[in-house]
Formats: C-alpha cells, structure tokens, sequence
C-alpha cells in the first residue's frame, strides 16, 4: 500500500516539475534561461517537495483511517475466524498486499463456511433444511416422492475417547467420503453435528430404496483404517418418506428422528419411520422439548433419600434423585427422562446441574458428616472434563470430596469397564467414593470389580424385595455380602420395604440399608429435620 503512495508522490513531483518547466520555458528571461532550468527547480523544490511529501502522507493517513484501516481488521478478523477452520490459511500473509485479493479469497472461505461443514466439506445443517425445504415444494407441486434419511454413529464418543479426536475426525471424513460416493446430483447430503449424517433422497420405488439404504448400511459399517489404524463402527439408521409420513419439512425431520430413536433401542439398525409409533413420537418429542426448556427454566428439583448404617444406626449418606419440580405436568418415569438426555445430548449439562445441586444442598447443610450420593450416567465417564468440573464445583461450594459419592450402575459400567478405570481413578484419588449401584443386574463379579475403586456395592431391589418369600433371593443376597466383605467391599442394600427384610439383612451382615421402609425420598428443607431426629435418636 506504501508503494502506491510512493508512486503518487512520485507523479506529483513530476506533474509539478513539468508544469514549473512550462511556465519558466515561457516567461524566464533570456539570461535566466542561461543558468539553467535544474537552478530554478533546485531553489522551488526546497519548499515545494517537503510540502508534497505532506500533502501525500495527509492523503495517506485520510485514506488509512477511512478505508485502508478498516479493511485491514475485517481482513484479520475473517483470518482468525477462517484459519480455526481451515488451518492452512492461517499461513497467509498478514497484510492486505496482495491488494483485496485475500480479502476476497477470505469471504470466499467465509461463504463456504455458511454453508458447508468444514470438517468433511459436506452441506451443514442450513443448506440441508433449505434444501429440504424445497424439495418438499417440488414434492408438491410434481408429485415427486423422496426419503429422509438419518445416520448416526453408534457410540462415537467412544471412539474419540478410544482413539483420540484426530482419529475420530479423520473416521468422519472418510464416512462421510463413503456416503457421498454414488450419490446423484439431485441428492443432498449433510453433516448435521457431531456424528449425525442427513441424506435426502428422490425415489419412484420403494422396494428399491429399502435396498439401496440397506447397502449403504452395509457400506458404512465395514471396517475403515484411519491414519493406519483399524477403526469398526456400528450405525444407526431412520427414514422417513415424502409424502407419506410427513406433508412439510419439520414434520418429516420429527419421524426420521423417531425412526432413528427407534433403531437405537430396538433391534434393527435400519428403521423406517412406522404409523403406529404415532403416539410414542409426540411424546418423545414432547420430552425432549421439555428437557430442555427444563435445564433452561431449571424446572428438575433433587430429592434426597437416606442410606442407614445399620451398625451405628446413623445416616451413612443420603443419596440424591432427580425429580420434576411440576411432576403433574410430566407424566413419565424419571429414568426415561435420563435415558433421553443421554440420547439428546443433554446429560452433560443435566449432570452438572445435579452435581452443582448436591454441593450447594451440602454447602446449606454446613455439617461435615452429611454425604450426598449422585447418581451418574456411563456418558458423564467419557467425559475427561468431569474430574476436573466437579473439583471447581466442590472449591466454588466449599464442600470437602469426601463428601461427595458416586452411583453408577453395574450395567454401566460393565459396557466397558477398561474404559473408564481411568477417570474412576481420578474421581478416587479427589478423595470421591464409589459405588455400583443395582448389583446382580449386570455382567460383573466381584473379584472383578476389585480392579476398578470400588468402596461400595448396592444389591439391587429386585433381589432384597421378595427375600423373605423368596429363598433363592436371600441366598444370593447373604452371599454376595459375604463374598464383598472377604474383597474388602461394603455393602448397602436398596429396596428395603419392611421390618423382615431389614432384620434379615442386618442378620446377614449388611452394612447399609435404603429403602421405604427407612424413608422416602426427602425433599430438601426435610433433610435439617431428618439429621436432628436421628441425632436425639442416637443420643437417647
Ligand atoms: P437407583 O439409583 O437405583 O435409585 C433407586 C430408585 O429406587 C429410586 O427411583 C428410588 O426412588 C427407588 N426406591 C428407593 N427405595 C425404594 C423402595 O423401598 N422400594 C421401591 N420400590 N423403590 C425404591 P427413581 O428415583 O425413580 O430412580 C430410578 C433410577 O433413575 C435410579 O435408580 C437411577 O438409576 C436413575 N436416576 C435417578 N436420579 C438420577 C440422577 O440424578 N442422575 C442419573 N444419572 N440417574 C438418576
Ligand atoms: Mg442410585
Ligand atoms: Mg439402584
């Protein structure tokens, strides 16, 4: 840009020079003439340059401020937005030189990126909605049939986890290669997020889109070697066809996502969306909508159940449960509305709102001894961040982690165990105690166990419950208290509905009972109540 300034001081000084020669060619007398013409300019340029030098660099500095200036910080700002997305431009040159031309390369990059994913350069979710959209209206007006077609991966996260993010990034790029090999023009195919792939296809027949999307099923879980590595995926599959399931765009998007939920739960991989699931489509729709506006509203409350120490009588801990604050408005089991979150995305921000709960309900209680129990999902232990969130959570609230526990199901945890013995360690070594909830249910024995930090084990209610009636039951409940006790293992039992099973249970040997018969869950302001009865009761 300097140069261009250079190049008009440049011409200034020699439109002035030429005019001074016209006039002093002219009017000079004749022994003027004869000192010559570089005498004249010598004695005019003393003032004339100095002044030309100012007047170009006032121009300049208009020029810079008005224009040059501004261009320059949209140019850096556009940089900075684009190379996050596209590394190799971050190498440009740093200045506007040449000329607009980055400039325009850069809001070439800025319009790609409005429209495309940049990670496997496919339609993001914009375009597709727009393209989805219009098909509908062509649909419309020229009877054309077509199928929406939703793809998610099985358990990516494991896969991130497993193989690291470059790996699974480079997975993504090449299903998503896979996917768009033998596609024809007028189909559209998208990135969504994360790992959900949209296809939007024009069929005639529909026997013959069942196979083409069984094929690319079959496609796409055949194994991949990203960067050398071998790399086997499952996929998940829902479809929902124009017109016949859905007459506009949203509506169609609503029952690919039911059939997808449907092929995640059932059996078959490959879902197309059925009439029949009618009902259960509003009300996993519905759900979803109001988990939402729930974790926005902050509509969940936590109720808080106690577990009895049956040796010395107190309240070992009191373990929280997730409740909705208006459960007239919502109808469904809880566990339901864990197992969406956990579906949705959701269990991450629902987790930590759990986990803030806990701590701040510990931080009212002001008394050391109290102990919260939450419950976590095998989602929250492939998250990295977990450890770290909860031990701001704990420093924020001024709550000690041991007075912190952790339920995680047997089922969970024995999906994979190897997995996660890394983050239980971390949790453990915060001084965090955990425990395996509903155990008999699972795949797990005990010696097993011993390898990840276990202190506690929770015998399922469906064995405690019919124990008294059911000798088969009781046999296996007396021996697994035997058996954790011999590993050094502590044993709660949950479930407890009477005075039977809990004088059989204490007879066993139990450490820890939970149950109606003990109490209810407590809502929050009970639980000063609860510590101060149980607290005469022991002084008495
Ligand atoms: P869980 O962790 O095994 O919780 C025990 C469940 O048994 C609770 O049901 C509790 O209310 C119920 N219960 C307690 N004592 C008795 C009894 O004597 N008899 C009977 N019949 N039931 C009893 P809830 O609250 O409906 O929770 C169901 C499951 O949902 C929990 O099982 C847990 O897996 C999950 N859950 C609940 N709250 C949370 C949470 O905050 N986060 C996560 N990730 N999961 C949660
Ligand atoms: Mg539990
Ligand atoms: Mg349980």
């Amino acid at each position: 840009m300097q140069a261009v300034f250079a190049l008009l001081f440049i011409f200034l000084v020699v439109a002035w020079t030429l005019s001074l020669y016209l006039v002093w060619d002219g009017t000079a007398a004749d022994e003027v003439k004869a000192s010559g013409f570089l005498q004249s300019w010598k004695q005019q340029a003393i003032w004339v340059l100095p002044f030309l030098m100012l007047l170009v660099w006032a121009i300049y500095r208009l020029v810079y401020a008005a224009l040059i200036g501004p261009l320059l910080k949209i140019t850096h700002s556009m940089k900075h937005v684009i190379s996050s997305q596209y590394p190799a431009l971050g190498r440009d040159r740093d200045h506007l030189s040449p000329g607009l031309k980055l400039l325009q390369q850069y809001f070439v990059r800025l319009k790609q990126l409005t429209k495309h994913d940049p990670l496997t350069g496919l339609n993001n979710r914009v375009i597709f909605e727009e393209r989805l959209q219009q098909s509908v209206l062509e649909g419309r007006r020229s009877g054309r049939k077509y199928a929406l077609v939703f793809i998610d991966i099985d358990d990516f996260h494991s896969v991130n986890h497993d193989c690291g993010p470059y790996i699974g990034d480079g997975l993504l790029r090449q299903l998503a290669r896979r996917l768009s090999n033998g596609l024809r023009e007028s189909d559209t195919l998208a990135r969504l997020e994360e790992d959900n792939f949209a296809l939007l296809l024009e069929y005639s027949d529909e026997d013959r889109l069942t196979s083409l999307v069984g094929k690319i099923y079959q496609y796409l879980t055949r194994s991949y070697t990203v960067y050398g590595r071998k790399v086997k995926i499952g996929v998940s599959v829902g479809v929902a066809l124009y017109p016949d399931h859905g007459q506009d765009a949203e509506a169609l998007a609503l029952k690919a996502d039911v059939a997808l939920l449907a092929s995640q739960k059932g059996d078959w991989p490959v879902e197309f969306y059925k009439p029949s699931s009618g009902e259960a489509e509003s009300s996993v729709f519905s759900l979803v909508q109001s988990l939402v506006q729930a974790l926005e509203k902050s509509e969940f409350k936590l109720v808080f159940q106690p577990v009895m120490d049956l040796k010395s009588h107190n309240t070992s801990y009191f373990e929280a449960l997730l409740r909705w604050k208006d459960p007239e408005q919502h109808d469904h089991p809880i566990e339901r509305t864990i197992d969406l979150a956990e579906k949705n995305q959701l269990i991450k921000p629902l987790t930590n709102w759990i986990i803030e709960s806990a701590c701040q309900q510990l931080q009212q209680l002001a008394h050391s001894r109290v102990k919260i129990a939450v419950n976590l999902s095998m989602i929250d232990l492939h998250d990295k961040q977990l450890p770290q969130r909860i031990e701001q959570t704990l420093q924020q609230s001024g709550v000690s982690a041991s007075q912190l526990l952790i339920e995680i199901t047997e089922g969970q945890i024995m999906q994979e165990p190897e997995k996660v013995i890394g983050i239980l360690n971390h949790l453990s070594d915060m001084g965090i105690s955990l425990l395996i909830d509903d155990f008999g249910t699972g795949q797990a024995s005990l010696t097993y166990l011993r390898k990840l930090p276990v202190a506690k084990i929770k015998i399922d209610q469906s064995f405690v419950k019919d124990m008294v009636s059911n000798e088969e039951d009781s046999t296996i409940v007396e021996a697994t208290i035997r058996l954790a006790h011999t590993l050094g293992i502590e044993v709660v039992a949950e479930g407890v509905e009477s005075s039977e099973i809990h004088d059989m249970l204490i007879n066993m040997g139990c450490d820890y009972v939970q149950g109606y018969y003990i109490s209810h869950p407590l809502e929050h302001d009970q639980i000063i109540n609860w510590c101060d009865q149980q607290q005469a009761l022991t002084a008495s």
